[in-house]
């Protein structure tokens, strides 16, 4: 058995790689790969397919990149040895692990073992220790060959000799299977009913008596837990007392007390668990609520205390490692009143549809019903939630595993496989989906839609959380108009990206008459052209006409011509310079006049821009350009102008005799080209001798309010090609504008704000601060449908995530009677209502303020707190 460091799981392949593994200094690099052949291992890497048991190494990003940048532009000897040292980190043992939450191809490549030998050989590794990591293709029964980056351990050692201790993979095992092998590593020979599995918990045991044999154990752990194998004397004792009886607890004491403690320090090597327990029954002998709770093993307990020792639903929930995700939605789902109160009251039992294939036979449906009666017993601080977290894993392994996941995809998760698991329709009748009449009202759409779909779907869930949203369709070429009504669960609101502002340079070029000036401006991606005009006549008090430009390699300029974009758009991200003119006349409305000074084959200079009236002739460019452009060219560009500029009466170039006008007619207005034999008497003069000043946009508001983010979600926008829809009418595909908006509002209104962005390669998380209505959030206005009800809605759950992508932590904050706890996996404490400006909020769910009922003697029905 071996345990997961890098090393040792490399079961001595380092040393078959000649690497010096007793200090871990690099190795001799040997023979240097010519890049030809490195190329080839890249290639290699790409291709290779992943076949079971076969083994890979895991290499750092950051080092890969290196490799790439060398093959592009460098030398091969400039390559350093392998270093993983991002993505390890060194454990207390001395022993290197992974960092947790890695993403391949973000963090680190994987390289099958040839291409890795080769690697090695070539460039070697810094420290054999750290650096070799590999890890196994294993077959995973639905996602096929996978490499195992995080292969599951459990270490398991004797509840009476935790001196004997192994440390087991975990594969695809049974419990059963899984049992067996650790019987078989710890040489332990006891018939199964004499032997209880525990699992170690911070103050506590918990016992696995309710696991099946075939019960598939990947699902049950995510983190690296301890398990105690507990053989029964011939007595029938265990070692872990399980009775939550204060007698038990007394008899460990008295036994604890029979033995010396020195025998028990040996006997217990670095553990603590012990001398807590008896710290705690030394000091607490009498404090049966403590002793009963440290007892309580079972977490399906379904005892509900008529007197509760804890408020109602402010439970804990322990992490079973990275498993803060599911606490948070957990937490934001079980302070719903009313989905909570259908569990409790035993009201979901006949609901239950076992039959439904889309469902989990009532799995899920049973595990929270279990779940939500043990939070909210009265009788637990916190609890462990394995078991539902095994249904969980079971029915979802994405959720199974060490990487952190998201508390919105859980959440939707548990809503989805709630909804058909209490599914009331038996068997669902085929609904025809048909395009509605012409001239039927919008309202009857939606209502059909509406009605269509609660034919299939009627739950708790339905009748609570879903919502419908309108979507239209617009082609953009015949002006067809389709409507759709679907129903919502979630409204998955984009976070816009927080603005920083960032420097541009602009050179402007003003009347040549006055000296030029570069600016450097502070922007943000969102300003736009008219806004840095505006600075600059800002800076210098005046209101002037300026085309701006940037040029390219070829010295061909580009313009922006549309005030209103931004000026660092998503097609123009960067340059290093943005050029202006100073213009007559405005743009708009008038004709743009180009000139470039065009030697053989590119500009030689900064191109020149003019505006001219809109129905000028062909002659009259022509005309101007002799008359004002040339002379402004020579003026401008000439080598040795500063000389003639003090001395007229020297001999001049007469440029306009050196060059061939060529007008031609462009969109824009006029491109003027002179063309010149010899451009070596022009001279660009770009960023010299310049004024040099500085402008800012204001510091950018740095909150958003939550109706903003609802606004982008329901702003129209164009379909990107490969969305694009098929128009009935135009009989093809088009790139149709579609707008969402909201119809129906569901009693229990869950936002989730769109802080993570992927893509291809890159991750990013959008932490803007986000304004949170707590109470008497009106949501009437934003609807597109006005004959909506009202829509006030109070704030009672909110799923936050702090720190970065892939990392990071979750937890919750929900409001319980009239007050706020903050859930933080088994803790739980007071806190402030999560309204106003914070980056956390990920989730919020939102309760519809009903109406007061009015009871018959003319009092109103108060919600109180307890
Ligand atoms: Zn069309």
């Amino acid at each position: 058995m071996t345990v997961p460091s890098h090393n040792a799981s490399t079961n001595g392949q380092a040393e078959d790689m000649d690497i010096d593994q007793e200090n871990g200094n690099p190795p001799k690099k040997q023979r240097l790969m010519s890049k030809e052949d490195l190329e080839r291992v890249m290639d290699d890497i790409e291709k290779h397919s992943l076949d079971v048991n076969e083994k890979w190494y895991l290499i750092s990003l950051k080092w890969w990149r290196k490799v790439e940048k060398v093959m592009e532009d460098g030398f091969i000897e400039d390559i350093t040895p392998i270093d993983n040292s991002k993505i390890s980190t060194r454990g207390i043992s001395g022993a290197y692990y992974l960092l947790p939450s890695l993403v391949e191809k973000m963090d680190f490549i994987p390289v099958p073992e040839k291409s890795f030998e080769k690697l090695v050989d070539s460039f070697g590794v810094e420290d054999a220790k750290r650096d070799v990591i590999e890890r196994v293709v294993i077959k995973d029964k639905l996602r096929g060959n996978i490499l195992e980056i995080y292969p599951k351990v459990v270490h398991v050692a004797l509840a009476r000799d935790r001196s004997k201790k192994v440390t087991v993979f975990l594969r695809n095992d049974t419990v059963g299977a899984l049992r067996d092998r650790v019987l078989k590593e710890l040489n332990v020979e006891a018939p199964l009913d004499k032997i209880r599995i525990f699992v170690e918990h911070e103050d506590r045991f918990e016992w696995l008596k309710d696991m099946k044999d075939d019960d598939d154990v990947s699902t049950l752990f995510s983190a690296e837990p301890t398990i105690l194998v507990d053989v029964l004397d011939d007595n029938g004792k265990g070692f872990i007392e399980t009775k939550s009886t204060l007698d038990s607890a007394t008899h460990l004491m008295a036994r604890i007390s029979r033995l010396s403690l020195n025998f028990l320090w040996w006997l217990f090597p670095a553990h603590s668990f012990i001398s807590f327990i008896i710290r705690k029954l030394i000091y607490s002998t009498n404090n049966a609520r403590y002793l009963s709770h440290l007892y309580r093993f079972d977490n399906k307990d379904e005892n509900w205390s008529a007197n509760p020792r804890y408020k109602r639903g402010v439970c804990g929930l322990s992490n079973l490692g990275n498993t803060c995700f599911m606490a948070s939605a957990v937490q934001c789902l079980s302070n719903v009143p009313e989905i909570t109160e259908y569990f409790l009251s035993d009201q979901y039992q006949p609901d239950i549809n076992e039959a439904n294939p889309l469902g989990t036979e009532g799995h899920l449906a049973k595990v929270y019903g279990a779940l939500m009666k043990s939070m909210w017993s009265g009788i637990q601080e916190s609890i462990v939630p394995r078991n539902f977290k095994s249904v969980i894993g079971k029915f979802a392994p994405r959720f199974s595993g060490y990487a952190q996941q998201d508390s919105q995809e859980l959440l939707a998760f548990l809503l989805d496989g709630l909804h058909e698991d209490l599914n009331r329709i038996r068997k669902k009748p085929y609904v025809e989906e048909r395009d509605p009449p012409e001239g039927m009202g919008q309202k009857e759409i939606a209502e059909e839609a509406w009605d269509n779909y609660k034919k299939r779907n009627d739950s708790i869930i339905v009748d609570k959380v879903h919502g419908q949203l309108k979507s239209t369709l617009v082609c953009p070429i015949c002006a067809k108009i389709s409507i759709k009504f679907d129903p919502f669960c979630f409204l998955s609101v984009p976070v816009p990206a927080k603005e920083v502002i960032f420097r541009m340079k602009i050179v402007v070029m003003f009347n040549p008459h006055k000296k030029w000036a570069r600016f450097c401006l502070g922007i943000t991606r969102s300003t736009t052209v008219a806004e840095v005009i505006a600075l600059i006549n800002d800076a210098f008090d005046e209101k002037i006409e300026l085309v701006p430009f940037t040029v390219d390699v070829h010295g061909k300029p580009s313009i922006f011509i549309d005030p209103t974009q931004p000026i660092c758009g998503a097609e123009r991200s960067r340059y290093d310079t943005v050029y202006a003119w100073q213009v007559a006349l405005p743009v708009e409305g008038n004709s743009l006049v180009t000139v470039q000074t065009m030697g053989e084959h590119r500009s030689k200079t900064l191109p020149l821009l003019f505006t001219i009236p809109s129905n000028s002739s062909e002659e009259f460019v022509k005309e101007m350009t002799e008359k004002e452009v040339i002379p402004l060219v020579k003026r401008v560009f000439m080598k040795g102008r500063k000389k003639m500029e003090d001395d007229e009466s020297e001999e001049e170039i007469n440029l306009s005799e050196k060059c061939v006008i060529e007008v031609l007619d462009c969109p824009e207005g006029w491109n003027v080209n002179l063309k010149l034999e010899d451009t070596s008497i022009l001279d660009d003069i770009r960023g010299t001798g310049l004024i040099e000043r500085e402008k800012s946009v204001p510091e950018p508001k740095q909150e958003v309010a939550l109706t903003d983010c609802i606004n982008l979600f329901t702003k129209e926008e164009q379909l990107a090609e490969q969305d694009s829809w098929y128009c009935p009418q135009c009989k093809e595909h088009v790139r149709a504008m579609k707008k969402l908006d909201i119809w129906k509002l569901p009693q229990v209104l869950i936002v989730h704000l769109k802080r993570f962005q992927y893509s291809r390669w890159s991750r990013e998380k959008i932490d803007t601060p986000v304004n949170i209505p707590g109470t008497d959030f009106h949501l009437r206005d934003i609807l597109a449908n006005d004959s909506h009800e009202d829509a006030i809605y109070d704030l009672i759950a909110v799923s936050h995530h702090m720190g970065g992508l892939g990392g990071g932590h979750y937890t919750a904050s929900a409001l319980n009677g009239n007050t706020w706890y903050y859930f933080n996996d088994a803790h739980v404490t007071k806190t402030h209502p999560p309204f106003g400006a914070s980056t956390s909020p990920y989730m919020l769910v939102y309760r519809r303020r009903e109406p007061p009922i009015l009871h018959s003697d003319g009092n109103l029905d108060m919600e109180t707190d307890d």
